[in-house]
C-alpha cells in the first residue's frame, strides 16, 4: 500500500466522543473517517429528551442531537461510513483495522469511541416500555420522575449511586436487589440505608414490568420465599452495569477487569503509539455525553500533535 493510501486518522464508533474527536480532527486537516459502528449516534439514540448537554436550554431529542453532531463532522470534510469493524492490528507502526465486509484500511492514527453498552434484564416489557418509563440512566431521565415513585434495579456503586441521586427527586425510591446483600462499596451502602425514601428490597428479582404504554408498576418475586406482589411505581430504572465495546482491541490494548481501555492520566493515550481512546470505551466513571465529547477532543488533539512529531502532518 503507497503512503497516500495510508488515512491519517480513522475513529471507531459515532457517540459524543467519535463526533467530536471527527470535528477536531476534520478541522486540523487529519481527514478523518468515521466507522459508525453497529449503532450510528451510539447510546443517544436511545434516549428521548437530552436536558444536560450545554447550549441545548430546551434540551433536545438525543437522535436529534446526535444528528446535528455528525453533520458538523461533515461539514468540515468527515469520511462517514455506516460500518462496523470486526478485527484490528496495532503492531504498528502503521496500523491496520478490518471492515465486516472484509476491506483493509491503514492509519497513522486510531481514535476509539466505541462506547459502552448498558446491560438490560432482557425482559419483553423491558423492551416495549423503553423510554416510555424504563431508563438506565437516573442522571439522564430522573428529572422526568419528580414528584413520583420510581423503582430500580441493581446492587453495585452505580445503583447505589443512582438510587440516592433519584431519592432527591422522587417520592420514593423501591430498590430490587435479587441477593441479600449489596455488592456496592460501604460507604455507598451506607448512603441507600441513611435514605429515608429509599426502601431496599432483599433477595427480589423482577419478574415484569407492568403498562400497556407506560410504566404503571412492577410485578416483583421473593426468590427466598416465592412470594409475588405489585409495587406501583412511574418509572423503572435498571443500573446493573455497562459493557465497554472494546472486545477488539484485547489483543493489543491495556484494558481492566471489566474492558475499560486504560488511558495515560490527563491524556487520550493508550499503551499503543498513535491509538487513542476517548469515551465511554474508557470512562466506568462519569459516562456523560458532555465527558465524552470532552475527551474525544482531547484524543483529536493528541492524534494531531502525534502526527506532526512523526512529520505526517
Ligand atoms: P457492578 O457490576 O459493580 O454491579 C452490577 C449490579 O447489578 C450487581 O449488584 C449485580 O448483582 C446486579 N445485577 C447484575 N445482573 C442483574 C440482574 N439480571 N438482575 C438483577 N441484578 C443484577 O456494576 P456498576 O455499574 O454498579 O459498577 C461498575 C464499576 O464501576 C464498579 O467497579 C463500580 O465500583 C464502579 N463505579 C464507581 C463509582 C464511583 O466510584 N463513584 C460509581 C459507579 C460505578 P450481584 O451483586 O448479585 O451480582
Amino acid at each position: 500500500m503507497s503512503e497516500l493510501d495510508i488515512k491519517k486518522t480513522v475513529i471507531i464508533g459515532s457517540g459524543p466522543a467519535g463526533y467530536s474527536a471527527a470535528i477536531y480532527a476534520s478541522r486540523a486537516n487529519l481527514e478523518p473517517i468515521v466507522y459508525t459502528g453497529p449503532e450510528p449516534g451510539g447510546q443517544l439514540t436511545i434516549t428521548t429528551d437530552v436536558e444536560n448537554y450545554p447550549g441545548y436550554p430546551d434540551g433536545v431529542q438525543g437522535p436529534e442531537m446526535m444528528e446535528q453532531f455528525k453533520n458538523q463532522a461533515i461539514r468540515f470534510g468527515t469520511d462517514v461510513r455506516f460500518e462496523m469493524i470486526t478485527k484490528v492490528d496495532f503492531s504498528g507502526p502503521v496500523h491496520k483495522i478490518w471492515t465486516e465486509s472484509g476491506e483493509e484500511i491503514q492509519a497513522h492514527s486510531v481514535i476509539i469511541a466505541t462506547g459502552a453498552s448498558a446491560k438490560w434484564l432482557g425482559m419483553e416489557s423491558e423492551q416495549r416500555l423503553m423510554n416510555q418509563g424504563v431508563s438506565a440512566c437516573a442522571v439522564c431521565d430522573g428529572f422526568f420522575f419528580r414528584g413520583q415513585e420510581v423503582a430500580i434495579v441493581g446492587a453495585g456503586d452505580t445503583a447505589a449511586e443512582e438510587a440516592t441521586y433519584l431519592a432527591k427527586l422522587c417520592t420514593k425510591v423501591h430498590m430490587l436487589i435479587r441477593r441479600d446483600e449489596m455488592r456496592a462499596s460501604k460507604i455507598m451502602q451506607e448512603r441507600v440505608k441513611k435514605t429515608e425514601n429509599i426502601e431496599v428490597y432483599w433477595n427480589t428479582e423482577t419478574e415484569e414490568i407492568l403498562g400497556a404504554t407506560q410504566v404503571e408498576g412492577v410485578r416483583v418475586k421473593n426468590n427466598k420465599t416465592g412470594e409475588t406482589s405489585e409495587i406501583k411505581v412511574e418509572g423503572f430504572f435498571v443500573a446493573i452495569g455497562h459493557k465497554p465495546n472494546t472486545d477488539i482491541f484485547k489483543e493489543w490494548l491495556d484494558m481492566d477487569d471489566s474492558g475499560y481501555l486504560i488511558t495515560k492520566p490527563g491524556t487520550a493515550k493508550t499503551n499503543i503509539a498513535g491509538v487513542f481512546a476517548s469515551g465511554d470505551a474508557q470512562d466506568n466513571v462519569y459516562r456523560q455525553a458532555v465527558t465524552a465529547a470532552g475527551t474525544g477532543c482531547m484524543a483529536a488533539l493528541d492524534a494531531e500533535r502525534y502526527l506532526a512529531e512523526k512529520e505526517i502532518i
